[in-house]
């Protein structure tokens, strides 16, 4: 049996038709296509604001992947937001925390993007820049404006760590975020950063646990065929086996 991958969906709203102002719950098709490709069966995870349903839709997957979508409400992590502070899904926030911790509780196998790898490190007692301004060295652009597959700036990666195994010490990736992990959450490390010094992916220190959060998009990479990435999700579905199989 392939490993089951839960997929949190994003939130939006109908913007015309009879149902204008509806809410609607999302996956872009990128991650579902990388999970295929990886060798794993997606299921998306909607949104609910009930703990016990929550708790059973974690339950019934192998593996979670936290998805892209609006910045994490500061507040959350004792902040006022600044000017340059972006959109908010607070119902999302909630969700996605408790999820990461009742995963995190249960050791289930997390790949955090994007906002992924923010809601991880929030969930578990880290914080974010609002913005990459609030960073002294930041110099380079992380909201490109090449194609969404197209790898714009490299990172450097901690050796010995999960990415080190997958990428080796350096790769490139694509960027679109304007925020990023500032105090890293306890039990998770650093292991990878842009030549400006923001992070760039973060892994739990145990090295049993398959928890990695990454800043950039592999699903756009992925699923357009980029062999590369595609072994980051590789690594994940085979985490993800190991960890069903022990049920
Ligand atoms: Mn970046």
């Amino acid at each position: 049996m392939k490993p089951k991958i839960g997929i949190v969906g994003n939130i939006t709203y109908e913007t015309e038709g009879v149902t204008i102002g509806e809410e609607k719950i999302f996956v872009m098709r990128a991650y579902v296509d990388s999970i295929i490709k990886a060798g794993g069966i997606p299921l998306v995870m909607p949104l609910t604001l009930d703990f016990d349903v929550l708790k059973e839709q974690v339950e019934s997957v192998d593996g979670i992947v936290i998805t892209g979508g609006q910045d994490i409400n500061p507040l959350i992590y004792n902040e006022e937001p600044i000017e340059k502070q972006g959109g908010i899904t607070p119902d999302r926030d909630w969700y996605d925390i408790e999820v990461i911790k009742y995963a995190f509780h249960l050791k289930k196998p997390l790949l955090g993007i994007c906002r992924g790898i923010q809601a991880i490190n929030v969930a578990l007692g880290g914080n974010l820049y609002q913005d990459l301004s609030q960073i002294p060295t930041h110099y380079i652009k992380h909201s490109q404006k090449a194609k969404p597959d197209h790898p714009t700036h490299s990172i450097d990666i901690a050796e010995g760590s999960r990415l080190y195994y997958i990428f080796g010490k350096n790769t490139v990736v694509n960027s679109f975020h304007h925020q990023a992990v500032k105090r890293v959450a306890k039990g998770f490390k650093a292991v990878a950063w842009s030549k400006d010094g923001v992070v760039e992916a973060i892994e739990a220190e145990d090295e049993d646990y398959f928890a990695i959060g990454v800043q950039w998009h592999p699903e756009l990479m992925a699923s357009k065929g980029n062999e590369n990435m595609l072994k980051l999700f590789k690594e994940f579905i085979k985490a993800c086996e190991k960890r069903g199989n022990k049920k």
